[in-house]
This record gives C-alpha cells, structure tokens and sequence, in this order.
C-alpha cells in the first residue's frame, strides 16, 4: 500500500552508476548520525533534509557548501527572539557545516549553555528556487545565523510575509551577491506586501540559462531555467534548474517544475518540463534526481524522467495536503519503481514515532527532522 516501498534501512548501502562511481546513502534519523567535518578533496556529500513538508538540500564539497532551499509547510517556527532557534534547517547545519551565528541560532538540543554569539560561518550559495513557503520559510533565519556568499532567487515577487522577510535578510546581508533571472532594478528597490526593501547595498546581479559556475578543480553548476517573470499563474514555473557535476556524479534539482495539470505520468510532456527537454535534453540527463513538485502528478512525466534516467530519485514530502491531494501521488512513485530507479522519501516516518531519540530539530509530534538521508562519494 502507500508506504510499502519506502526503503527503510539503518546502515549504509552502495548504488554503483559505473566502474569508477559509487554512491553511499546512508538514513540519517538522529542529529548525532550528521557528520560534522567537510568531504575529503575530491570527495562530495548531498543532505536530504526532512523538513516535514517542503524541501531542503545541503550539498558539500571539501572546501564550499551548497543550500538548495529551506522551507516547509508544517513546521515553520524558526529562531526565537528570546531563546533556542526550533528550525529543523539550522539544527542540521549546525551539526554538517557548525555553530554559527547569534545566540538565537542556537538550537535547543545543542545544550551549549556558553552560546553569546559566534563568528558566522560561512554558506557559499543559497538557493530559493520559487518564492513558496515550502521552500524558503527558513531562510530568513539561515541568513541570520551564516554568511551567504552567493543568493540565488528567481526575482519573482511573491506578496507575502515569509518571502518579503526573505528579502529583508538579502538587504542586510553585508558581503553577499544577490543574483536574480530577473533584470535588477534600476533604483535597486522591491516594493514586497506594501514594503519597499532598498537592495542597494546587495550587489545584485542577474543570472542566465547556461551559466556555469565553478566550484572545485572538479565540481561546478549549470543553471538550466531562470526566469523571474509574472507571467506565469504559479511561482512553480519560475523554478530555478540546476545541474550539479560532482566528480563524476551529476545530480538534478528542479524545485517545483511541472509539467501542466495533474495527470498520469505518460501524459504529454508541457511547461517547464518541456522546456528542459527541448532544450537541454543531453544536460537534464544526471545520475540523481530531485523529483519536480513532490512526487505530484503534475510533474515527473515518463518521457522526462527517461531522459533524465537517474539512479536516484529523491522525494521530499510531508504530510500537509496541497490542495486536496497529500504527495507524493502514488502513480508518480509507481512509475519512478517501474523504471528501476532507487527511491529515497523524506516522509517514510510521518504519522509514527521516530524510532530514535534525538531527531533532527525540535523533538515533538510534528513532522520533519526523521528521515534524512546523506549520499557520498
Ligand atoms: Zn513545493
């Protein structure tokens, strides 16, 4: 039934892709299973976080750290003003890159009782992919508690209050790069909910398709969709694409991209999809996935994910509904398990205990902070 192919495990297993590439996953359901030192030169580690219902992707080099969103739909508390910060985001960061930041940074299980503030470190890109909750309700406290060096948002304008704190953090963010795929403004101002936010301190540039940036002697990214227009009726279609060469692993990460309205996954391909096959058909071909819009019918079209042919998809889901519908849909999952890819879900535990003490984040009822997973190589 729903959950019967949630790969549950408690120790590592390899996914070879070739003679020279092994991947290692390993579930992560405790904050004291996150490794809390760098990948060795040459070697990679990407973070699945189980954010509850939303997406979170850490990916690490040896000497660079990539964020691709922070949000979630059921578990939005972050820092508290007068004590330890409840967000599931920066009690992981804390433990995989390390104590950072101001004293309502710290997290309540960190049981620091010395904690009057911390030198920032350091994230060198942040990512909002689309302007939704369920992506970035959290990144106004990761800015507040590490140095962004690099900021990376479509630049389309979502009027309400989680993107305008957003943007706040961005204004006051000393040292960052601000890039947008939209055309910066010219007075460097964003009127957001009935705010203006001056940017003019920002270092804001823009962004394009095919943008490679380099992150090691052997790591960089390629942007594959940037567009920060209106147009659209849905923020899922500004969703930023990118591809991640890590040695010799690609991944995908595609936020929300769809393709249309929910239907069955051999429906025509449409959208953003679409857009990507077209045009990138050889560069969305990648060994991990993270699957478009939760595992929703209106994403993961066949012909798409047989261009993409991934090893690995990654599926970050919870149980809040979008619409009436909780993700991921089953025949999406189905279809994934038909082409013989190895599915990792962040909502194996929801609606049961954690079997472990000490999950990622606050340690209630809600949500979240269970089903991790970390893939090396
Ligand atoms: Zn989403």
């Amino acid at each position: 039934m729903f959950k019967s192919n949630i790969l549950v495990f408690s120790f590592a297993i390899i996914v070879s892709l070739s003679a020279f590439a092994n991947i290692a996953i390993t579930p992560v359901h405790s904050i004291n299973e996150i490794p809390h030192t760098a990948p060795l030169k040459g070697k990679y580690r990407l973070h699945l976080l189980d954010v509850g219902t939303g997406l979170s992707i850490l990916i690490q080099g040896h000497d660079w750290n990539l964020l691709y969103d922070a949000g979630s739909a059921d578990d939005k508390s972050g820092n508290q003003k007068n004590g330890n910060s409840h967000s599931r985001v920066v009690s992981y960061l804390y433990k995989a890159i390390g104590k950072s930041g101001v004293k309502s940074c710290q997290p309540a299980e960190d049981g620091w009782s010395g904690h009057t503030g911390l030198t920032q470190k350091t994230i060198d890109y942040v990512f909002l992919s689309h302007p939704h909750e369920d992506h970035g309700v959290m990144l106004d406290d990761i800015l507040e508690c590490y140095q962004a060096n690099n900021i990376y948002d479509s630049g389309r304008i979502n009027n309400t209050v989680f993107y305008r704190r957003f943007i706040e953090r961005v204004s006051e963010e000393v040292g960052a790069k601000y890039k947008t795929a939209k055309v910066p403004a010219a007075n460097k101002k964003v009127k957001i909910k009935g705010k203006v936010i001056d940017l003019g301190n920002a270092n804001w540039e823009q962004f394009k398709v095919l943008d490679v940036v380099h992150l090691d002697d052997s790591a960089f990214f390629t942007i594959l969709h940037a567009n920060g227009t209106s147009h659209e009726s849905d923020p899922n279609s500004n969703s930023i694409v990118i591809r991640l060469d890590l040695g010799d692993v690609s991944v995908l990460l595609v936020g929300d991209a769809e393709s249309g309205p929910r239907k069955i996954p051999s429906a025509d391909l449409d959208g953003l999809e679409k857009e990507l096959f077209d045009n990138f058909k050889d560069l969305i071909d990648t060994d991990i996935l993270q699957v478009g819009h939760h595992g929703s019918l209106t994403s993961s079209r066949t012909k798409f994910i047989e261009a993409v042919s991934p090893q690995i998809a990654l599926i970050s889901a919870g149980p809040k509904k979008y619409g009436s519908v909780v993700l991921p849909d089953e025949a999406v999952v189905e279809s994934l398990e038909f082409q013989g890819i190895h599915i990792l879900r962040t909502d194996a535990y929801d609606g049961e205990i954690c079997p472990v003490k000490n999950k990622v984040g606050r340690d209630d009822n809600r949500s979240g902070g269970c089903a991790n997973f970390i893939l090396e190589w």
